[in-house]
């Protein structure tokens, strides 16, 4: 199974490759960052551009959403909103990158 498949960058054509990346998340209006590690992800060597398979994305987003939810609807502020880690736990790249 590989998640990452070959290809070329949108932006400027150059060599994508296979990489983890970590990724902050943010929402406007709203002071919770979400910090998550080691997402695998298409980087391109010449602007660096970056590419979450669709599904990968989607499942991040189901994790995260949650927590702004939260967030959003907490009337009394007890605290001041967290800074949340998410860490994947490290993938070899042959799990993940296409040949
Ligand atoms: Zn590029």
């Amino acid at each position: 199974m590989s998640l990452i498949k070959k290809r070329k960058c949108p932006e400027c054509s150059g060599e994508m490759e296979a990489k983890l990346i970590n990724l902050n998340y943010k929402r406007e209006g709203v002071d919770l960052e979400v910090e998550v590690i080691g997402i695998p992800a298409n980087v391109c060597a010449r602007c660096f551009y970056r590419v979450i398979p669709g599904k990968v994305a989607k499942y991040i987003d189901s994790l995260v959403d949650p927590l702004f939810e939260t967030e959003i609807s907490c009337k009394e502020k007890l605290l001041p909103s967290p800074h949340v880690g998410i860490q994947f736990p490290f993938l070899d790249r042959n799990t993940y990158a296409g040949l």
